[in-house]
């Protein structure tokens, strides 16, 4: 029997339903969340990936300020843009979208962000609170996104081990952070790039996420049996059959549903769950702020 899908999209789906409702209260009080993407060159992923985030605030009626830069634009100048949104009180959410030229420190600009309308939550302010087990702050949507889609399906965590294969800024480690966190209780190991023996690392896990960019690195021989497999990583890679020539791939191979009991797929599962969790960091950031006023 294969694993049961951790359907990213249905869950997403009801996350949007409730988003809409707290949009409706905030018109009632004047305010429409207002989210500003900056991307700056021409990476045609990271051109699909805005897209589909400013198709998803126009379908919730959340405001979007899309501001396209060209890849050769200078750093000072896409710090006047930011530092402008940080002064638009009209602006609740600020996200610059990854990557970034070369010649720009992603950091540095990130470092820029209001941590109030960071709802990437990659601002040391928020990923500081993260580490001292405060999710009171913007948590970072992709891991937000994975722990969101496991309590919707229902799977028992506390106490259960946990390894997460990545340890980025943007997944691997603040979700292995979250995971740790008090009431979510997991016991957590990070596996990187020079773990040793991998797939011995892996069995252990009660729940396994890979979040490496390798496609179908994780196989079914490294799953324990019944654990709950959710595959973060979105790779394209070439596929003669497809008329596109190439397709979508995770990072766990699919046959790991003969051995898991829960897997998420590839498109369908974390993908919608992170653009969910970014409206739900914008509105949230647009009820706050419209509280203090
Ligand atoms: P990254 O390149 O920043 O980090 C990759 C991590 O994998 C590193 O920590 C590295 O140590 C580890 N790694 C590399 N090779 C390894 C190996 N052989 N064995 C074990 N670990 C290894 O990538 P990222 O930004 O964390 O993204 C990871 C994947 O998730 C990518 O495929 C990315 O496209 C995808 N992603 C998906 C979403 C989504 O919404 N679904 C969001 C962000 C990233």
């Amino acid at each position: 029997m294969g694993a049961q899908r951790l359907d990213g999209k249905q869950c997403a789906s009801s996350i949007e339903a409730n988003l809409l409702l707290r949009i409706e209260q905030l018109s009632h009080q004047g305010v429409v969340p207002h989210l500003a993407v900056i991307i700056v060159g021409d990476d045609p992923a990271s051109h699909v990936y805005v897209n589909s985030k400013i198709a998803t605030c126009k379908r919730l009626g959340i405001q979007s300020t899309h501001i396209e830069l060209p890849s050769n634009i200078g750093q000072n100048d896409l710090i006047k843009h930011v530092i402008q949104l940080n002064e638009d009180e009209s602006v609740h959410g600020i996200l610059i979208q990854s990557p970034l030229p070369q010649h720009m420190d992603e950091e540095a600009m990130t470092d820029l962000i209001d941590p109030t309308k960071d709802v990437d939550g990659f601002h040391p302010t928020n990923l500081g609170r993260l580490v001292q087990g405060r999710l009171d702050g913007m948590i970072p949507c992709t891991p937000h996104g994975v722990l969101r889609l496991l309590e919707w399906s229902g799977v028992q965590l506390r106490g259960k081990k946990a390894v997460v294969i990545g340890r980025s800024r943007i997944v691997g480690m603040p979700l292995s952070l979250l995971f740790a966190s008090r009431g979510i209780d997991l016991t957590v190991t990070v596996a990187h790039s020079r773990t040793e023996d991998l797939a011995k690392v892996c069995a252990e896990a009660d729940v396994l996420v890979a979040a490496v960019g390798i496609p179908e690195l994780v196989q079914p021989q490294w799953v324990k049996s019944g654990a709950v497999v959710v595959d973060v990583g979105i790779n394209r890679v070439e596929d003669s059959t497809h008329e596109r020539g190439w397709r979508l791939a995770g990072d766990v191979n699919p046959s790991v549903s003969e051995v898991a009991s829960w897997l998420s797929p590839v498109p369908g599962g974390v993908g919608p769950m992170t653009i969910a969790m970014l409206m739900e960091n914008t509105v949230r950031s647009a009820e706050l702020m419209s509280s203090n006023e």
